[in-house]
């Protein structure tokens, strides 16, 4: 008798959820007694009520705690939410992502194993929901069903992309692919009369300018362009690299377009490049330090680069996790993070777990090593190098106040170490660790989000007009980071989801 008044009870409560969500959508909800984080007023926090409407926050209101008096009156034929003893902030926003990578995955392996694809993808929007990101922009739409089926799902995030990227041909990445067939996938590669015998003569320079390719960018609708400095790593280290110039050209047809200019840089020679070129925005932290790598303390040489970055108002993405994730294939402790069973289907999950799942630890334990190393070792190497460069140029422009824009480069490459929503909980973690200050973190995954995205007048405060994208959790952000993985509820559109029921093992 038990377990069947159970199931019923069960399936009493998911109806009557389903119902609340979907009436909430058409009356208004009345969010009340409840802390209001909002990165605009971070010196005046207060408990108060929001309005949410059409999918829009329609009145902010807020009082003082000892007056219980002047509390507002709930608007008549609202629906009452209590947010009572927890905090709201704005959705919060990744601005570096790429929804058709497949973490942990070559792409014969996707092909291998379709189901096992298709239920990932189908719960990825609603992982990054699950860690309270409703924005997100991809940097490179390669496949653009990927895109389209993951905003024609019930629940998920407000998607923006850059379109096709703007590689230098030849360059990265289209680099991976070989030589006869990397000119497809990259529609937008910037034209080099140096490299003429290497470009198929189909091609014709003047479809391959900056300011055609952005053109281009800008009619699929894209809100950014995004380009690369990059010579290279591992078996490539001489690859092609764009000069000034043509990153003079690429940043005035942005600028005429209207469009975020973001690049690929995480050297010091990208990065100054960078900032002399004046982008809008950095999508990676500073791990490679060139000649000076071996120098112990933060050499003036890149300080000076750094403040050029701060001067400038730059946005500024370490995406911490890019080495993480892959450190994950060496920390034992990775795979059994019960979090993963959150925002990863259980047959998926048991892939990662598989021999065949682990095949990127084993190439890049081989490129580090060609005999192998230990599972320590590579991660004192890694920690000892790279992290380290990327935590020391990061701690000098967090104590520089620097334009942080979160944004966690979700998957990085192919690995299980780049999982959705939970990376950018994870990433928040890095950044605390590295020396950015709580209000940082905040602050970099809302306002400045949207202030550097000109999406600010829709998103990134809770303010009225906005779109009704918030999150409902039981820590506050500017105590803990552990707040972000506090979540109780996450409005989507004014649409409110308990936070629980878009995990993965929920289903
Ligand atoms: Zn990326």
């Amino acid at each position: 008798m038990k377990p069947f008044t159970l199931l019923f009870t069960l399936s009493l409560s998911v109806a009557g959820l389903a119902d609340t969500a979907a009436t909430a959508q058409s009356r208004p909800t009345w969010i009340t007694d409840v802390t209001i984080i909002s990165p605009e007023r971070l010196d005046h926090i207060e408990t108060g009520s929001v309005l949410v409407e059409n999918g829009l926050i329609r009145r902010v209101e807020r009082y003082n705690k000892a007056a219980q008096s002047q509390k507002p009156k709930m608007p008549g034929g609202a629906v009452a939410i209590s947010g009572k003893g927890q905090y709201l902030i704005p959705g919060l926003i990744d601005s570096h992502v790429h929804l058709s990578s497949i973490p942990g995955m070559t792409f014969e392996q996707e092909k291998a194993n379709g189901a096992m694809v298709e239920a990932y993808l189908k719960q990825m929007p609603r992982s990054y929901l699950y860690y309270g990101y409703t924005t997100l922009v991809d940097l490179v739409v390669t496949d653009p069903d990927v895109l389209n089926n993951f905003r024609n799902e019930p629940l998920h995030p407000d998607l923006y992309d850059c379109g096709n990227s703007l590689p230098l041909a030849n360059g990265y990445p289209m680099s991976f692919a070989p030589l006869d067939v990397r000119f497809k996938p990259f529609p937008n590669f910037i034209y080099d009369p140096k490299q003429a015998d290497r470009i198929p003569a189909e091609f014709k320079p003047e479809d391959h300018t900056p300011k055609a390719a952005v053109a281009r960018v800008k009619a699929s609708g894209a809100i950014c362009v995004k380009t690369y400095f990059e010579r290279g790593f591992a078996d490539d280290k001489n690859l092609p690299v764009m000069g000034p110039e043509v990153l003079a050209q690429i940043r005035k047809a942005s600028k005429d377009s209207g469009l975020v200019l973001m690049i690929h840089a995480n050297s010091l020679e990208a990065q100054k490049f960078a900032a002399d070129g004046n982008v809008d925005v950095i999508v990676h932290g500073m791990w490679h330090w060139g000649d000076l790598n071996k120098e112990i303390e933060l050499p003036d040489q890149i300080k000076r680069v750094l403040d050029q970055i701060v001067e400038e108002g730059i946005g500024y993405q370490p995406t911490m996790q890019v080495l993480y994730g892959e450190m994950a294939y060496f920390d034992p402790a990775y795979l059994t993070m019960p979090a993963l069973l959150k925002v990863t289907p259980g047959p998926m999950l048991a892939w990662f777990n598989s021999p065949d799942g682990k095949w990127f630890g084993k190439e890049l334990n081989q490129a580090i090593n060609e005999k192998g190393a230990p599972d320590a070792e590579i991660i004192k190497m890694f920690e000892e190098d790279w992290v380290r460069h990327v935590r020391q140029a990061t701690a000098y422009l967090a104590s520089r106040n620097a334009n942080f824009v979160f944004g966690t480069d979700t998957p990085s490459a192919p690995t299980y170490g780049n999982l959705p929503g939970l990376n950018g909980y994870l990433e928040m973690q890095d950044l605390r660790k590295a020396g950015l200050s709580l209000e940082q973190i905040f602050k970099a995954a809302t306002i400045n989000n949207a202030k550097k995205l000109k999406l600010d007048s829709k998103i990134g405060t809770i303010e009225p007009g906005k779109i009704a994208n918030l999150v409902l959790m039981t820590k506050s952000p500017l105590e803990t980071v552990d707040a972000y993985d506090s979540i109780t509820t996450v409005f989507i559109h004014g649409n409110p989801v308990p936070r629980e029921s878009l995990a993965a093992s929920s289903k």
